[in-house]
């Protein structure tokens, strides 16, 4: 963990940090290849007390940062099983990775749903 400009904590490897990713030790190669760099550490995770005008504005660039990223899919997956709970990771908010991850477990639900009924089927059959 590495502190964040406001004085929070932030996630070795987050956003903005990438300028320590790869280093020797790392494990977490994806992010050698990041678009985000430690000076725009501040385009990623909100201020507290940020104004939602300024958030929408903020996460828009930063989203702009993410759209020209080599490792945006790995990022995102990253935040996605973490799960992130903070910050622009991937191109997405906090607020959209948590319907991706709504969405993936409804159609986790629907998949195991249909493999049960199928399987009844199957023994009815036989
Ligand atoms: S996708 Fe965005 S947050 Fe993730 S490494 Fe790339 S620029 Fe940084």
């Amino acid at each position: 963990m590495e502190p964040r400009p406001d004085g929070r904590r932030q996630p070795q490897g987050s956003p903005g940090s990438a300028g320590s990713a790869g280093s020797v030790g790392d494990d977490n190669p994806w992010h050698t290849g990041a678009a985000c760099r430690r000076d725009e550490v501040g385009l990623f995770f909100a201020p507290s007390k940020e104004p939602t005008a300024a958030r929408l504005s903020r996460e828009e660039q930063a989203k702009q940062v993410c759209a020209r990223c080599p490792v945006l899919l790995e990022c995102r997956e990253h935040a996605l099983a973490q799960p992130e709970p903070y910050g622009v990771w991937g191109g997405l908010t906090a607020a959209e990775r948590r319907v991706v991850l709504a969405r993936r477990r409804r159609r986790d639900t629907e998949l195991r749903e249909a493999a049960r009924v199928a399987a009844a089927g199957r023994r009815i059959a036989g």
